[in-house]
């Protein structure tokens, strides 16, 4: 494009934002696409308005919201040139989010993907599990957690009395990052709008983050897991529990006794959670 139909059309996007605000949709648009930057991590935090404390006294007791729905899409900085928000925004359900979206090039991880790896699962579950992106057997088979990692978390879920097929199972990244490299910020910012959709469809009371990555992609800010790990965080109307990725605890299997406390502290508060509302 020439320099200046560039400008123009920055100048125009500009204008644009000032006298209509920001609006916000949950994709990454053209106006986005060329009028911005990549946005900082800190940045990217001040676009996503979710309401969480991720540092509640250590032992309290915290409950999800009985109140449904208790999780709605979070406000995003989003610009769309059209005014046009996208249609998978509009899904009633998590086959239709899956028609809509499992195509998206959005980000350089659409170009090099295997298969688009969107969740598996129950779509009421009280409990979803999010871990960071597909590895190359969830990218092989289009499915997440079906590795060695994938036989460890339904271990895991198992020694708390959970089958894989009750909970709701995926990433923050639908797609494969090349040879497992953590995702980027930016890859981060532009995929997890789907993740807060499939959230707001399924209205889980729980998520099970595995991994400092997807917690801290959840939370918004950079935490370290040992921050985060050992207490319930409220979270949107939610709690979530932190533990540590499977594939970490095949790597290194002294975590293996802290996981485990990690997963009794959401059986308890699952117990709890289902004695109050009456399950
Ligand atoms: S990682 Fe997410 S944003 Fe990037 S191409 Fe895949 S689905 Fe789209």
């Amino acid at each position: 494009m020439e320099s200046s139909l560039w400008g123009q059309l920055q100048q125009w996007i500009r204008l644009r934002r000032q006298l209509l605000g920001e609006r916000a949709y949950g994709a990454p648009s053209l106006a986005q696409a060329v009028a911005a930057p990549a946005p900082s991590p800190a940045e990217a935090e001040q676009r996503v308005n979710l309401s969480v404390n991720p540092n509640p006294t250590r032992g309290e007791t915290v409950l999800p919201s009985l109140n449904r729905p208790r999780f709605r899409m979070p406000e995003m900085g989003g610009h769309d040139l059209f005014d046009t928000p996208p249609e998978w925004l509009q899904s009633q359900n998590l086959g239709e989010l899956y028609e809509r979206i499992h195509t998206c090039t959005a980000c350089p991880l659409g170009l090099t993907r295997t298969h688009f790896v969107f969740g598996v699962g129950n779509p009421r579950a009280d409990i979803v599990v999010i871990g960071e992106a597909p590895g190359a057997e969830e990218d092989a088979r289009g499915e997440p957690f079906v590795g060695a990692a994938g036989q460890l978390l339904n271990r895991m879920l198992q020694a708390i009395d959970l089958r894989r097929e009750e909970v709701y199972i995926c990433n923050i990244l639908k797609c494969r990052p090349p040879g497992n490299r953590r995702p980027t910020p930016q890859e981060i910012a532009t995929c997890r709008p789907y993740l807060w959709k499939q959230l707001e469809l399924i209205q889980p009371a729980f998520i099970l983050a595995l991994g400092a990555t997807a917690a801290t992609a959840l939370l918004g800010k950079e935490f370290k897991i040992t921050e985060l790990r050992g207490r319930p965080i409220p979270f949107q109307g939610m709690v979530m529990v932190v533990t540590y990725h499977p594939a970490a605890l095949l790597r290194n299997p002294q975590w293996k006794r802290p996981a485990w406390e990690d997963l009794q502290l959401l059986q308890r508060l699952y117990r709890a959670y289902r004695v109050q509302s009456g399950q």
